[in-house]
Order: structure tokens, then C-alpha cells, then sequence
């Protein structure tokens, strides 16, 4: 079975795949996705084709670092100007709405995290969401791509705490200076990469920049924005993402993510939780 789009829920993704294996024989189902591509398909038919920018604070103040520091009081009305953006000022109606749409977000980045992921069991993680209480987590597959893939590529299940922290400080150091936050930002500062973008927008000169150190596993990108997705799932993140039309000539809807900050608490409890991930040592 192949499919070229993503769910909406892993529930109905465990439904389709279902499918291909009905007769009882061994089956295979793939699915071909794009991470960007998928989410605005998707979010867009939770929103049925309609902007949702209207609820989203949209910051004026664009990588502003160094101007920051010139013009702090420029800064301080745009940020006050802003403020009646804010989901206070909604109408009760609007209020369900946001719900709505945050709660099928959600569900789609769990699908395109299941995706994603490269060396836990499909089986194993599909289960997750089935079990009850008390139910044990079947033995891996062995069968499906990721365990074949574990199995050749032989990663190591390490305890990804400092990176993830590392992450959590990160984002909490461009807040705390007013950056608009994309994933992309926070893996290249994660990685230390010296690109012109990263030298040039003042993230170079983060503390959490300065501090890092260069990620010592394989693919430290591709880790990075997978911890990344994991913790705005596991609810230690916020993130925000719109539709909207790029100009008023627009045909289509498009859609940004932003983080827009650490949930309360996230550096406290993230210490509670496990950050087991398969990686490779360099
Ligand atoms: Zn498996």
C-alpha cells in the first residue's frame, strides 16, 4: 500500500496501514511525506482553507537584535502596539476554534514525528498508543524498516539530557532576547554552525552560542530537529504555526512555525522525564 500524503491522526494512519495486511499475510505499506508540505495540507483542512493568523501574535520585530540594543524604546511600543493581538482579546467562539485547530496540530505533528523517527520499532510506537495500563510494550518487530535499519546501521541508545537542555537554554536565551524563533535557528545554534545567516542575524553572539560545544554524534541536524519535534509534542515547548495569504493576490494559503517559548516548568520537569534516543557516536 503506498500513500502520498500523511494523516491527520496516528488513529487513522494505524487504519490504513491496517489495511494493507487484512488477509493476514505479511504486508508492506509505505508512505512518502514532507514535513512543510504536509503540515499546511493538513492543518489547512483542520482550518477548512481559512487564515488563522488573526489569533497569532505576530512580532514586528524581526531579528532585531542589534537594533535592540539601539533602539530599546522603538522596540518597547512595538511591543506594546502588538499586545492586543494576544489570545485575551478573543471571542469565546474563536477561543473553541484555536482549541480545536491546537488539539488536530498536535495530532498531525505526532504522525509526521512517527515519520520521522528512524530506529524505533513502528510496531513498538504504534503500540504506545493502544495500550492500557499495566499492558507491556510488545518485543520489537524486527521486521518493519526502523528495526532493519537499527539492525544494519547498529546506533546507540544514549541518554540525550545535556542536549536537550542544551536545546531548552537555547530557546529560552533568544526569547529572552526577542528573536523570532524557527526550528532551523535553534539546530544551527545547537550545531555551532558558522554561516553567514547565524553570524549576521546575532545569534553568534548568544551566550548559549558562545558556550556550546559541536555535537559529538552523527548527523547532529537531523538529531536536533527530531529532539526539537519530540519536545514540542511532549508538551515543553511552545510553537505556533499560521495560515495565511503571503499578499491579498494570494491563491493559496501559507503556513509558519514559530517556537514561541518553553512551557512553564519545562526546565523542572524535563530533569523527571527519559531522553533516550538511537544515535551514532562520531
Ligand atoms: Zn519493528
Amino acid at each position: 500500500m503506498i500513500f502520498d500524503f500523511v494523516f491527520l491522526h496516528v488513529a487513522n494512519l494505524v487504519q490504513q496501514i491496517g489495511r494493507a495486511g487484512r488477509d493476514g499475510n505479511e504486508a508492506k505499506s509505505v508512505i512518502f511525506y514532507s514535513i512543510k508540505k504536509d503540515l499546511r495540507t493538513n492543518f489547512g483542512i483542520l482550518a477548512e482553507n481559512h487564515e488563522t493568523q488573526v489569533f497569532n501574535y505576530t512580532p514586528l520585530y524581526h531579528n532585531y537584535y542589534y537594533l535592540f540594543n539601539i533602539f530599546f524604546f522603538s522596540y518597547l511600543i512595538l511591543f506594546i502596539l502588538n499586545r492586543p493581538f494576544n489570545t485575551q482579546n478573543m471571542t469565546d467562539q474563536e477561543h473553541k476554534r484555536k482549541c480545536q485547530l491546537d488539539t488536530g496540530l498536535h495530532k498531525i505533528h505526532e504522525v509526521l514525528l512517527f515519520c520521522r523517527n528512524q530506529y524505533d520499532c513502528r510496531n513498538q510506537i504504534i503500540s504506545c498508543y493502544y495500550l492500557w495500563n499495566g499492558d507491556n510494550v510488545p518485543s520489537p518487530c524486527l521486521k518493519c524498516d526502523n528495526c532493519r535499519k537499527r539492525i544494519k546501521e547498529k546506533p546507540t541508545y544514549e541518554n540525550c539530557i545535556d542536549d536537550v537542555c542544551h536545546l531548552l537554554e537555547i530557546i529560552e536565551e533568544m526569547n529572552s532576547n526577542n528573536f523570532e524563533i524557527t526550528e532551523d535557528d535553534v539546530v544551527e545554534v545547537f550545531c555551532k554552525s558558522n554561516t553567514k545567516k547565524i553570524r549576521e542575524s546575532g545569534l553568534a553572539e548568544l551566550e548559549v552560542y558562545k558556550s556550546g560545544r559541536k555535537p559529538k554524534f552523527g548527523k547532529p541536524k537531523e538529531v536536533a530537529s527530531y529532539i526539537l519535534a519530540d519536545l514540542v509534542i511532549r508538551n515543553y515547548i511552545q510553537q505556533k504555526t499560521s495560515l495565511y495569504y503571503s499578499s491579498p493576490n494570494a491563491q493559496t494559503l501559507s503556513a509558519s512555525t514559530f517556537i514561541t517559548g518553553l512551557v512553564v516548568e519545562a526546565k523542572v520537569r524535563v530533569m523527571l522525564d527519559s531522553w533516550y534516543y538511537w544515535i551514532h557516536k562520531k
